[in-house]
């Protein structure tokens, strides 16, 4: 999978994913990453990307023509999936990481300031949010959207991890309570059928304890 993203701190990205399983994903291939710095595209020759507000209002918005451009750049002839990252946006949900997970070239666009003219939200697929909250830029949803998605393919896990039997593998059903070694701490024991080795039971247990969202 290629994953584009588009930000005015590309250099953001290079330290969290220079470990652990998207570093995997990574020098296996799997994924390819490319951070274009949005400045490439600037309107003026000082580098900006952003404009006052029509009807006034507090703050600056990065410009249609700005992303229009990169769009048409960075797409070309690929079939991509465009991602506004947008505090206002659909929710992202697991079922949204599996359905994307499946797709060829992903470009996640990331704001800043107080956000995208209107206008952006007509050249992308989807305006995802990470939640009920504000951030100062679009850079960690997309880290939080590319881990999630990159985790589901094929070859990124390894074989002591799995994506099977976790929270939302179902849809709104959570993970059962796993437990290790030591079997007590602190007065506190692990449940008895666990250290049974009864398979079956085990499992029956395991299903039980799932939880619904
Ligand atoms: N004025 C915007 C509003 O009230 O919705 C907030 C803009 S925020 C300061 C700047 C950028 O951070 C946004 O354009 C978006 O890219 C990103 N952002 C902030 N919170 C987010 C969230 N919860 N999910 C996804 N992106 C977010």
């Amino acid at each position: 999978m290629k994953i584009d993203v588009i930000s005015l701190f590309p250099k953001m990205f290079e330290s969290p994913f220079a470990e652990g399983m998207i570093k995997r994903a990574l020098d296996k291939k799997i994924i390819e990453l490319e951070c274009h710095d949005m400045r490439k595209w600037a309107w003026n020759s000082y580098g900006a990307v952003d404009d006052r507000p029509y009807g006034g209002g507090v703050g600056m918005l990065i410009r249609v023509d700005v992303i229009d451009q990169a769009l048409k750049e960075i797409k070309k002839n690929k079939n991509s999936k465009v991602i506004l990252t947008s505090a206002k946006g659909k929710k992202f949900t697991q079922q949204m990481a599996r359905e994307w997970s499946k797709e060829d070239n992903l470009i996640f666009i990331c704001g800043r300031y107080e956000g995208f003219d209107e206008r952006v939200v007509d050249l992308v697929d989807e305006e995802v949010s990470i939640g009920e909250y504000v951030l100062t830029g679009g850079e960690l949803p997309t880290m939080v959207m590319i881990d999630s998605v990159t985790r589901l393919l094929d070859g990124v896990l390894g074989k002591d991890e799995s994506n099977k039997d976790e929270s939302f593998s179902e849809n709104s059903v959570l993970e059962y309570p796993q437990y290790t070694r030591p079997a007590e701490y602190l007065g506190k024991n692990v449940p008895e059928i666990l250290l049974s080795g009864d398979p079956k039971k085990i499992k029956q247990w395991q299903e039980a304890k799932k939880e619904l969202k």
